[in-house]
C-alpha cells in the first residue's frame, strides 16, 4: 500500500511542486493539503492548485485523519501545528520549513522521541554533501583563513540568512571550536566594520527569482578557495522531501537528517 501523505503549505511555491511531483511519481496516496485559513484557494481541488490534474482532495485548513507522513514546507508559525498533529497521531514528519525558533527546534527534538522526523534546512543532494564537508575543510585550512558565506535567494523569501547558510556556519563552528551563533557576523555594516578575526561573515542577497545560491569563501593572504552550490529549480528540494518521506515510513522514532536519508557518510 502507498503511504498516505499530507502536504502542509500546499499552495506555496514548494508545496505545489511537492504535490505535482508526488502525483507524477505515483508513490504516495495524497490524503490532505493544508493551507492557512485565509488562503484564497481554500476549497479548490489540490491537483488543480498544483497545476496538474484533479485529485478530489480539497485544499483545506485541517489535517485529515489517517495519514502516514506529513511534509511541511510552510511558515514557522504553522510548523507547530504539524508537530502537534504528527505527535498526537503517531505520524512521520518531514519538516523543511526554515526560520524556526530555538524553542521550536527543542520541540522537534522532544517530538522525535515519539515519531520519526526528518528536519533539514536544505533537501538537495549537493548541498547536503557540502554540509558534510565544510567543517572538515575549515578545520584543515586552519584559523588563518577568513570564512564568509554569501547566500542569494528570491525577493519573496522571508527569513534571512537562509537556513542553509546557518547550517553551513553551524557545521564550521562544530569542527573549529567556534561558538554558534555567537561567532557569526551577520550582514557586516558600519563605519568601523573591520573584519574581526575568527568571525564567520554571513550575507543575504534577495533579488528577483533566484531559487537559491550559496557560496562559502575561505580566504587568506595569497589565495581564496570558494565552494558554491546553485539550485536551478525547487524540484531539487521537492524530490528530496519526497525521498525523505518514503524513507521515513519504516523508521523508528528519532530525529534524522538528510544525510541519513541520502546515505551520505558525514564522517560522524
Ligand atoms: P511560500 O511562501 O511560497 O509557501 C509557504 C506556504 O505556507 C504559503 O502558501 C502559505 O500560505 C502557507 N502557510 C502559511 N501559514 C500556514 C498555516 N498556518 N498552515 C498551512 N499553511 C500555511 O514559501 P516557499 O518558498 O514554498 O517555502 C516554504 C518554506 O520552506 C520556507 O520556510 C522556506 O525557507 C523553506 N524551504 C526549505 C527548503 C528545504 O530544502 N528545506 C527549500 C526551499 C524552501
Amino acid at each position: 500500500m502507498k503511504p498516505k501523505l499530507i502536504v502542509v503549505g500546499a499552495a506555496g511555491r514548494m508545496g505545489k511542486r511537492i504535490l505535482a511531483l508526488a502525483l507524477e511519481d505515483g508513490l504516495f496516496d495524497i490524503v490532505g493539503a493544508v493551507e492557512r485559513q485565509d488562503h484564497p484557494d481554500i476549497g479548490k481541488d489540490t491537483g488543480i492548485v498544483a497545476g496538474t490534474k484533479t485529485i478530489s482532495v480539497k485544499l483545506d485548513t485541517n489535517y485529515p485523519a489517517g495519514a502516514d507522513v506529513v511534509i511541511d514546507f510552510s511558515q514557522p508559525q504553522a510548523a507547530d501545528n504539524s508537530i502537534d498533529y504528527c505527535t498526537e497521531n503517531g505520524v512521520a514528519l518531514v519538516l523543511g520549513t526554515t526560520g524556526l525558533s530555538d524553542q521550536q527546534r527543542e520541540r522537534i527534538k522532544t517530538a522525535s522521541e515519539k515519531i520519526p522526523i526528518v528536519y533539514a534546512t536544505n533537501m538537495s543532494v549537493g548541498m547536503n554533501l557540502l554540509f558534510t564537508q565544510v567543517g572538515k575543510i575549515a578545520a584543515t585550512l586552519g584559523e588563518d583563513y577568513d570564512i564568509e558565506i554569501v547566500e542569494q535567494h528570491h525577493r519573496f523569501k522571508k527569513d534571512a540568512p537562509s537556513g542553509s547558510a546557518l547550517t553551513l556556519a553551524e557545521n564550521i563552528c562544530k569542527t573549529t571550536g567556534r561558538k554558534f551563533p555567537e561567532s557569526l557576523d551577520l550582514g557586516r555594516s558600519g563605519k568601523d566594520a573591520l573584519r574581526e578575526k575568527g568571525k564567520i561573515g554571513v550575507h543575504a542577497v534577495r533579488a528577483g527569482d533566484i531559487t537559491g545560491k550559496h557560496q562559502i569563501i575561505f580566504s587568506t593572504l595569497g589565495e581564496t578557495v570558494t565552494f558554491s552550490h546553485t539550485a536551478h529549480t525547487r524540484d531539487t528540494f521537492a524530490r528530496g522531501a519526497l525521498r525523505a518521506a518514503l524513507w521515513l515510513t519504516d523508521k523508528k522514532p528519532a530525529l534524522y537528517s538528510m544525510t541519513d536519508v541520502l546515505g551520505i557518510n558525514n564522517g560522524k
